[in-house]
Parts: C-alpha cells; sequence; structure tokens
C-alpha cells in the first residue's frame, strides 16, 4: 500500500525499497519515471518512481528488501548511461497518455506477405536454434538484395551475418575490431547505443558535429577527429536522428580520410530504403577502394515496419565478418529463429512494395513537418528515415529536454531532446525530434495538439 510517508519503489533486479522522508542524492523527474537514488545505505539505480511519489529531495531509500549494500556494481565505463531516452520518453507518453512521437517505431504492420511466412515458419517448426551465421536462405537474400539495389557482389557464405537487429552487429563489429584506447570517430548527434558500445569496447569516441538545419560535414572537426589511434569511422546514412543523406562529396572526403588513417568504415544504413523526393542513398562499400574496409549494417526492422523482429545483419571482408560472428556468438548467439525466413522473403518483394513504404512515409513526413511548422517551430525537412527535428527556439524554449518534459501537459504529444545524443548538449540545446511513422489520424491529431504550443 502506498502512502505519502512509505513509497516502495521496484528496483530492475527486483528489489524492493522505501522512500521515506530524509535527504537524495539525485532528485528523480518529478512524480513519474525512472530515477537514481544514493543514500547511505544503498544504491537503487532505475528504480521505478510510482506517480504518487512526492519531490524526492524529501525522501531517502531507506531500506531494501533484497540488495545488499554493495555500492555501485555498474562498471565505470558504462555509468552515465541510464535509462535511454527512448525508453524514458515512451514511458512518459504512456503515463501522461501522450501521442508517442519519441521513440521511432511505426503503428502499423509492414508487408502481410512477410506476416505470414513468419506465421507459416512457426506454425512449421522453425522454432528453434537457427545456424550462428543466420539461416541460409537470409544468408542469400541478404546477398542478392545487396546485388539487386547496388550492384554489389558479396558471398553469403563468408561475408555475412545475421545478428539481433542493426544493434546487435554495432556491437559484435565495435567488441570484436577495437582494442581498448583505439578512437572511433563518429558524427554528432549520433544514435544512442553507438556511444555505449563504443564505451564498452573501451575505446575513444571522436566526434564532429552536424549543425542545425543543414546537418552538413564540418571538414575541419571532421579532420580533427582523426588521429594515428582512430581504428574505425561509425557512420550512419541515411542518418538518424537527422533524416540527413550523406552526399556524395561528404562520403568521398569520409572515405578518404578513413584511407589515409587505414581505418574500417562501419556504416549503419538501417534506413537505406526510407529515402524521400528521390534522393540517392550511396553505400559506402560502393565507392572505389571502400569494399575491402567497410562493413555494412542494416536490419529488417525499419525497412519492413517490424522493429521488434530484430534481424538484422552485416556484411564486409571475410575477416571482418569472421571476427564480428566470434564476438557474436557471446552475445546472444543467435536470434530471431522463425522472423528470419519471413525477412528474407520481405527483401525479395518487388520494388513497388519498397517504393510504397517510402513514398507512404514522404507524405507522413510532410504531414507533421507542416504541422510542426504551422505551430511555431523551425522545421529542417529530412531527406531521410522516420524522423525530423525541430528547433523549438522560436516557441520560446530555452532547454528542449525541460520543453520535452512539458511537452505532455502543453500539448499531449511527446518528442525526444536530441542533446540526448550529442557530446555537445549546446549544440542541440533548443532541438526536439519527432518521429512520423505512425497512422495519418494519429498524425493528424498530433497536428491539432501541436497547435496548442502556439497558444501557451
Ligand atoms: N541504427 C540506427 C541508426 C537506428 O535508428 C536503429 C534503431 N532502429 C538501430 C541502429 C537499431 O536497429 P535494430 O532495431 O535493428 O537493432
Ligand atoms: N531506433 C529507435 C529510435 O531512434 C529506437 C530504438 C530503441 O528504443 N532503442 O527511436
Amino acid at each position: 500500500m502506498v502512502s505519502l510517508s512509505f513509497v516502495p519503489v521496484i528496483h530492475e533486479a527486483g528489489g524492493i525499497a522505501i522512500l521515506v522522508p530524509g535527504v537524495c542524492e539525485r532528485t528523480p523527474p518529478e512524480g513519474i519515471g525512472t530515477a537514481v537514488v544514493r543514500t547511505r545505505h544503498t544504491t537503487v539505480r532505475d528504480a521505478r518512481i510510482p506517480p504518487i511519489c512526492p519531490k524526492a529531495d524529501l525522501w531517502f531509500a531507506h531500506r531494501t528488501a533484497s540488495l545488499p549494500d554493495m555500492g555501485n556494481p555498474l562498471v565505470a565505463r558504462m555509468r552515465g548511461f541510464g535509462t535511454t531516452i527512448f525508453a524514458e520518453m515512451s514511458e512518459l507518453a504512456r503515463s501522461t497518455g501522450a501521442i508517442n512521437l519519441g521513440q521511432g517505431f511505426p503503428d502499423t504492420d509492414g508487408p502481410r506477405e512477410m506476416l505470414d511466412a513468419a506465421i507459416d515458419a512457426i506454425n512449421s517448426g522453425r522454432n528453434q536454434y537457427p545456424p550462428g551465421a543466420g539461416f541460409p536462405e537470409l544468408l542469400d537474400a541478404i546477398a542478392e538484395h545487396q546485388r539487386r539495389f547496388y550492384g554489389l557482389s558479396v558471398d553469403p557464405a563468408r561475408e555475412v551475418l545475421v545478428t539481433a537487429g542493426a544493434t546487435e552487429a554495432i556491437a559484435a563489429v565495435i567488441l570484436g575490431l577495437c582494442e581498448p584506447g583505439d578512437e572511433v570517430v563518429t558524427f554528432e548527434p549520433y544514435y544512442d547505443c553507438y556511444a555505449a558500445t563504443i564505451a564498452l569496447a573501451g575505446g575513444v569516441r571522436r566526434t564532429s558535429m552536424l549543425r542545425f538545419p543543414d546537418f552538413a560535414v564540418d571538414e575541419v572537426s571532421l579532420r580533427a577527429a582523426f588521429s594515428s589511434r582512430t581504428r574505425l569511422v561509425l557512420l550512419n546514412t541515411p542518418h538518424n536522428p537527422t533524416g540527413k543523406v550523406f552526399s556524395r562529396a561528404e562520403l568521398d572526403l569520409i572515405c578518404s580520410l578513413a584511407r589515409e588513417h587505414d581505418a574500417w568504415v562501419v556504416t549503419d544504413e538501417v534506413y537505406e530504403h526510407l529515402v524521400f523526393d528521390g534522393a540517392a542513398h550511396i553505400p559506402v562499400a560502393t565507392l572505389p577502394d571502400m569494399a575491402d574496409r567497410t562493413i555494412t549494417i542494416s536490419s529488417g526492422g525499419k525497412t519492413f515496419s517490424a522493429t521488434g523482429w530484430k534481424v538484422g545483419w552485416l556484411h564486409g571482408p571475410p575477416d571482418a565478418v569472421a571476427a564480428a560472428r566470434t564476438v557474436k556468438q557471446f552475445l546472444t548467439f543467435v536470434a530471431s529463429g522463425p522472423f528470419q525466413p519471413a525477412v528474407a522473403l520481405a527483401l525479395g518483394l518487388d520494388d513497388k512494395i519498397y517504393r510504397g513504404l517510402a513514398s507512404s512515409l514522404q507524405a507522413k513526413r510532410d504531414l507533421l513537418c507542416e504541422g510542426l511548422s504551422t505551430a511555431g517551430l523551425a522545421v529542417a525537412r529530412p531527406a531521410a528515415t522516420y524522423f525530423v527535428i525541430a528547433d523549438a527556439a522560436p516557441l520560446g524554449a530555452s532547454d528542449a529536454v525541460d520543453f520535452c518534459r512539458q511537452m505532455p501537459a502543453r500539448c499531449g504529444v511527446v518528442g525526444v531532446p536530441v542533446s540526448a545524443f550529442c557530446d555537445d548538449k549546446d549544440a542541440a540545446r533548443t532541438l526536439v525530434r519527432f518521429a512520423f511513422c505512425k497512422r495519418d489520424a494519429v498524425l493528424n491529431e498530433a497536428v491539432v495538439r501541436l497547435s496548442a504550443l502556439t497558444a501557451s
């Protein structure tokens, strides 16, 4: 029973702490969400603070039911990563009933044939471990996809690895190729798992900022990010969260720096098919002299609106794929068995299905961009992906983190502060990312709600 003087919080490991009046080191967000509560007695990390919990600086965790007092058990290199911004904002949307334009997942299903293929795979007993590298039909389908769309010649037996989403591919490559102290060059803002995975590997992140509103590559800072310790470049095109598609000239610059420093290029292309207005996605592996130093990563989740299936893959030179496979064996070994044949089928679907998915998303982009502009935000119209970045400064916002926390109350919509993807928080101080991969009815309602921002 929850009372105002004894508020239980549930630790992620299942322990229960009781908050009683006192002092706590860090103030959890008011009312909802998760927090770190550290006291003389114990540390409760990722504690779920029930909505009834009043301002936490009046409270401290007095006792836990099952956690011994062992200080902070988290390894130092992972401190500071806490709960992902996606989990925090999805929880904010859930608890407030706001429309969730934060986390990037579609609210409709992908192609019917693909869904049926997964059902068939389950019904026909394909429910045990697939082979470590992935089902042969999926390896073949990935190689054929790279040939069909990009003219690449990929050996499915030695040059492809199926992973638990692109996330595991990123982890397997970085953990497999980087020694502690090696430097990884990437762009800010970056997809959140990049920083965490580089940290897990003991690597050092070196970044170059893509600045609102055009997010062009800044050659000076990019050159400065490279050094004799550079081991790899972690690129993402089309890019989350900016919606940018890197141009040929930008890619040429990145590739020439990678060659000059003898670095690998790991290119995350999960939005490869979600490109608008005829913009051209250029896979790095197709560029001159790059195939033998490039590892390409993608995933069925974004292309086919099945983010929960976590069927990803990588391909590249056999030695690099073998290195990633060695690590991957001990991360998950395998995953997503019955979804693998379904994604294999989807990869082979007709061009018009791919075009249909992209053009429907383009119309959604237009709808949301117009709504955001009308509400008074400055919009950087994206050329690809699920996302648009808008500046809330014209509405008087001075900090997008506060702005995003207030949005459910002000207008009933949730977005994500772009600073969550940046080391240099000032460069993104008032920027908010919104996802438009939602049904038109949801977007139309969001647009109506956003208009409240102008009034408030
Ligand atoms: N890279 C980028 C740029 C992403 O936006 C995401 C989220 N889909 C991922 C990787 C992770 O992909 P997956 O869900 O397939 O692990
Ligand atoms: N890729 C999704 C996004 O950028 C989130 C995936 C996740 O929650 N880890 O919104």
